[in-house]
């Protein structure tokens, strides 16, 4: 089974090619918890979220970010 380390590099690229597809501008990843990481786009209030170990009931990749297109960009 892949590490965290591993797992969490992968889905913040993941995201970030969504993102940036979206027209989001993010900005630097903020670590909540070694499972748990976040950014914002510095040009809208959307915002991404990536989980190594999601529960049933969470996304690996989740927030407005990946779901709606930068208004401003
Ligand atoms: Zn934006």
């Amino acid at each position: 089974m892949a590490n965290t380390r591993t797992i969490i590099t992968r889905l913040k690229r993941e995201a970030l090619e969504s993102t940036t597809y979206r027209g989001h501008q993010m900005a630097r990843w903020k670590r909540w918890t070694p499972f748990n990481y976040v950014t914002h786009c510095i040009a809208c209030p959307a915002e991404v979220q990536v989980l190594s170990d999601p529960a049933p009931n969470q996304i690996d990749i989740g927030g407005s970010a990946v779901a709606l297109n930068c208004p401003i960009n």
